[in-house]
């Protein structure tokens, strides 16, 4: 039974009803499982060392972690930011409500980039959080705590929250699986506001089948938030049958100088899985793919400019000792917001002035509505499009720290699916020959299509069997 931290969502939920387990030994096995790896990973913020969890939801006390934006009411959300470093939300996200409702126990919270915004955790607030494949490299982000948690099995699923790629980038980076959900599928209330039009709450998993478990218990229409959608959900754990060769794919065509050399030879093996299990396959472009990444930079920081005002040291979070209001609201968020965060309002500010507003911010907004025309008239034709997740492996802490430009390339292949809207799953492919990192691949499909997504994802598992790897490591 002490192994029992290698058993994956499902596993649990079978030991639990045949009563082979209790609820309280699962929840003090994990526990260990966190104080022994914690030493090397650091991916929690706060642990929640009691088992606290509704004796009438079917998942029994299993628990999850939360990334450390996801309000959860009496547990301490920092946003992994100096500002929030003491804030206890009274109230839980809809998210966290639903999973609690279901009989899941909150572990703990999980490390990011502060406020979201970033590809490592290099910029949290309060340390970096470390890739279980290799200590020595980044396990990506914003939601690299619960990646790595994860990876290193100190939890079995985890949330966290994608907004241009930091659920799949780094799922890419930890080997493991992670999905983000169309556009409104999930209730946004409670997740701390980064850009609100990209904003998603997203799963971590071992396998497709825990995630599709998480997601049928906190997907659908939420009254606390206008844009989640009315369409009803579906039993996602009731996978469709796969039939190759009645399934169109779409294979993104990449410019092969925008992928490392490892990369490049796993995509075609990549490619060739689904050629050689039968399903018809047909290379795609995507013109306005490359503009992705610049839209999204414009749009992002527009919106969290717009959304971090609230952070002025009156109303909520660290309030700086002044003399007057304007040397308040100053030395507040001088002090309380990391660089990363300070460059993203200010760009957001410069492109939101009047002047300039026609010129960045409306512009990047038709580029994006065209670039999600572009993606949606591929599911015309087309059942799914696969493609990269990352140009390369998990990089080297401090690596690019100093070079925002080269980090922000890190979401080439995550931004132009966020920008529509669209599902998307970040799939662990394999463990790099040279580098000994894993690497993974995107597959998408067309908006509220995600129990297709996670079916094909489920087949793709049960032929390539990645959890295996996961365990075997310990
Ligand atoms: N890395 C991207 C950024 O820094 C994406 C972040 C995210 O998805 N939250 O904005």
């Amino acid at each position: 039974m002490d192994e029992l931290y290698k058993k994956n969502l499902r596993e649990l939920l079978n030991l639990l009803d045949k009563n082979e387990v209790s609820p309280e030994e699962i929840y003090s096995i994990f526990l260990n499982r966190i104080d022994k790896e914690e030493k090397k990973i650091n991916a929690f913020i706060t642990k929640e060392e009691k088992l606290i969890y509704n004796k009438n939801g079917y998942i029994k006390g299993i628990p999850i972690a939360i990334k450390d934006n996801i309000i959860t009411k009496g547990i301490k959300t920092t946003c992994a930011s100096k500002f929030l470093e003491n804030f206890v939300p009274p109230y839980d996200a809809t998210a966290v409500k639903r999973l609690k409702n279901a009989g899941f126990s909150i572990i703990g919270k999980t490390n990011l980039d502060e406020f979201a915004m970033g590809s490592s955790t290099e910029n949290s607030a309060f340390f970096t959080t470390k890739n279980p494949w290799n200590l020595e490299r980044v396990p990506g982000g914003s939601s690299g705590g619960s990646s790595a948690a994860v990876a290193s099995l100190e939890v079995p699923v985890a949330l966290g929250s994608d907004t241009g790629g930091s659920v799949r980038q780094p799922a890419a980076f930890c080997g493991v699986y992670g999905l983000k959900p169309t556009y409104g599928r999930i209730s946004r209330f409670g997740l701390v506001a980064f850009a609100s039009s990209l904003d998603q709450i997203g799963i971590f998993a071992r396998n497709p089948e825990d995630i599709a478990i998480v997601l049928e218990i906190i997907a659908g229409k939420d009254p606390k938030d206008a844009t989640s959608s009315e369409k009803g959900t579906e039993k996602y754990s009731d996978f469709y049958e796969i039939n190759p060769k009645n399934i169109k794919i779409a294979v993104l065509k990449v410019p092969e100088k925008s992928l490392s050399f490892e990369i490049k030879n796993a995509y075609r093996k990549f490619i060739s899985f689904f050629e050689k299990n039968g399903f018809i396959l047909e290379e795609v472009n995507i013109d306005l793919w490359e503009y992705g990444l610049y839209v999204y930079y414009i749009i992002a920081s527009s919106e969290a400019s717009a959304n971090l005002a609230r952070y002025d040291g009156v109303r909520y979070g660290r309030r700086a000792k002044a003399k007057n209001i304007g040397e308040l609201y100053l030395k507040s968020r001088s002090e309380g917001f990391g660089d990363e965060v300070k460059r993203r309002i200010l760009l957001g500010t410069f492109s939101l002035s009047s002047g300039f507003y026609d010129e960045y911010y409306m512009k990047a907004v038709k580029v994006r509505n065209k670039i999600a025309f572009e993606i949606k008239s591929i599911f015309e034709s087309f059942d799914y499009l696969i493609l990269p997740t990352t140009p390369e492996t998990a990089f080297q802490i401090g690596e690019k720290s100093d070079d925002p430009i080269s980090m922000y390339y890190s979401d080439y292949f995550t931004i132009p699916p966020s920008l529509g809207g669209f599902p998307a799953i970040s799939v662990p492919f394999q463990i790099g020959e040279k580098s000994k990192l894993p690497i993974g691949f995107q597959i998408v499909s067309n908006y509220f299509n995600e129990r297709n997504l996670l079916s094909l994802a489920y087949f793709y598992e049960n032929e390539i069997k990645f959890e295996n790897k996961i365990i075997r490591r310990f």
